[in-house]
């Protein structure tokens, strides 16, 4: 008889698990806090408008086909490439920079800010080329059995790459431009990982590399929620079972075996193994009540940044706002430094805003746009606060109108806002956090929570917060890494 996974959670970690489980033979049942599928790559409906409420693009592509070709499907969905990249607006600016991946292209925004533009930037992309391809197969893709494990590993990555994990990202950038605009501008992917130029190591500069030359930033036709939707409807047709609206808030178990996960209205799923997509950190604290993961100790590790989400329906179609924008100010420095530690609201945020309405017009109604805009803001520990989110909210909005000369307060059909209150609250985000623990150098590889149980042999992790780290792609990059480890420890006889 085919073996049973109980998969705690159905984010993008838990739902590429279970299409691999299920190709292998596993059978598979899935338990969800929320009233549907996705996590955080989550939708909201609302009075017309569709919205993507999290992840609006991606990186390395490649990785969706692997996780198809390796479940035997046809990839059943159609990515679009951004081509421009994205637009960068700063407040000292009238017109935007247009984000290209050709480099002459690229120049010809920067203009004479900054000479020698192409030179600079392919000599900064080289490194970064070779670290993203020196680390590939070396880090990012494989398990660690232990500590000596990763460090052996880390050994075989060429020294020429040391110097890069003692500096951080805006010193590397200073290394090769001189304008502050273009320093800014490629140090936003610091962002992407949840954290500051300041406190990046300068290795993710690779992150530029995978935008700039690799593979690009996609999203998907009819919008991101259909990852969740395609992937949901397979699990269906092989039969695997799904409960929502379902907490689990204790484990049963002997001393090295787990036997069930059980669920807040006290029903019990039992398995022979377990996958836990909930944060691998706090589940092992919350429910496992292991030492090192209390709630003390969790604060003292280095989370990401929460997330100050806004969902707005338009009545009117906005010239001036293309699919992916950034909204910036002239303080970055400032801004950048004081964002993770404080209890008080930006006066002039920073923000994202995505509107999937330009290439998915049945996203919003005719005529309409939906606009969704993310603002990094500190998480729990730093601003337990959030009843002055709708002033924020207002502040973002008025400030956003004015930058592209539209009325969206007069011209709102609807708007939605989530602080890190409610992230917290709809996926179990430690905190608020929105992309989980940091990537800082003590929090990756050896170091980040391992994908495999210290107690129970049956119970493994996949998700952002175990390796390799947070992100779409990487995410499913996971689910590949804690595959491996359950086919070789408990394969399907
Ligand atoms: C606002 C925002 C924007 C983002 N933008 C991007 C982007 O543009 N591109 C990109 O690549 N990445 C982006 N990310 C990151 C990306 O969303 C995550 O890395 C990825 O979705 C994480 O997937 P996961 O499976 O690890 O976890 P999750 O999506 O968090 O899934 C975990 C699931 O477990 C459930 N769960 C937790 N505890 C329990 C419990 N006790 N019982 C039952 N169920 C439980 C949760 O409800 C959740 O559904 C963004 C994230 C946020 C928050």
């Amino acid at each position: 008889m085919s073996k049973k996974a109980v998969i705690l959670g159905t984010g993008l970690g838990g739902l590429a698990t279970a299409l691999r489980l299920t190709t292998k033979g596993y059978q598979v049942e899935m338990v969800e806090k929320h009233h549907q599928p996705g996590g955080r790559l989550n939708q909201l409906k609302k009075d017309g408008f569709t919205f993507d409420i999290g992840p609006s693009f991606f990186s390395m592509s490649y990785e969706f086909k692997e996780l198809f070709d390796y479940c035997g499907i046809a990839n059943p969905l159609a990515f679009n490439e951004l081509n421009p990249l994205y637009a960068v607006y700063f407040s000292h600016r009238d017109k935007p920079y247009y984000i290209h991946k050709n480099l002459e292209e690229l120049a010809k925004e920067f203009g004479m800010n900054e000479p020698d533009f192409v030179k600079k930037a392919q000599g900064y992309l080289k490194n970064a080329k070779e670290i993203f391809h020196d680390t590939e197969y070396r880090i990012v893709k494989r398990n660690f059995d232990s500590k000596l494990d990763y460090f052996m590993a880390l050994a075989s990555v060429p020294l020429k790459h040391g110097p890069a994990l003692f500096r951080n990202m805006w010193q590397e950038l200073g290394r090769h431009f001189s304008h502050q605009d273009t320093k800014v501008i490629f140090s936003l992917v610091a962002f992407f990982l949840g954290a500051t130029p300041f406190d990046t190591p300068a290795v993710y500069s690779l992150l530029n590399y995978t935008e700039l030359q690799h593979d690009g930033y996609w999203n998907v036709k009819g919008g991101m929620y259909k990852i969740v939707d395609e992937i949901v409807a397979i699990l269906k047709q092989r039969g695997v079972t799904f409960h929502f609206n379902t907490e689990i808030v204790s484990i049963k178990g002997t001393n090295s075996a787990m036997e069930g996960l059980v669920a807040a209205d006290g029903r019990v799923f039992k398995g022979d193994l377990f996958i836990c997509n909930a944060d691998a950190a706090s589940f092992r604290g919350k429910l496992l009540g292991r030492r090192s993961y209390q709630e003390p100790k969790l604060d003292k590790m280095d989370w990401t940044l929460g997330p100050f989400t806004i969902y707005l329906g338009v009545k009117g179609k906005i010239d001036d706002l293309h699919h992916h924008n950034y909204f910036l100010g002239s303080n970055f420095n400032e801004y950048a430094s004081n964002i993770f530690k404080t209890s008080v609201n930006p006066e002039k945020p920073y923000y994202y805003v995505n509107v999937s309405s330009k290439s998915n017009p049945e996203c919003a109604p005719e005529g309409c746009e939906n606009i969704f805009i993310l603002c990094p803001v500190p998480d729990l520990r730093y601003k337990p606060d959030w009843s002055d989110s709708e002033a924020l909210a207002d502040n973002i909005i008025e400030d956003l109108g004015n930058r592209i000369n539209f009325d969206l307060k007069g011209n709102t059909l609807t708007r939605t806002i989530y602080s890190p209150v409610e992230w917290e609250k709809m996926f179990n985000l430690y905190k608020g956090s929105g992309l989980g623990l940091a990537h800082g150098l003590n929090q990756v590889g050896g170091f980040r929570p391992s994908n495999k149980d210290e107690g129970f042999d049956n119970l493994y992790y996949v998700g952002a917060s175990t390796i390799p780290g947070t992100g779409l792609p990487i995410v499913v990059i996971s689910s590949k890494l804690a595959m491996e480890r359950i086919l070789l420890e408990h394969p399907n006889n």
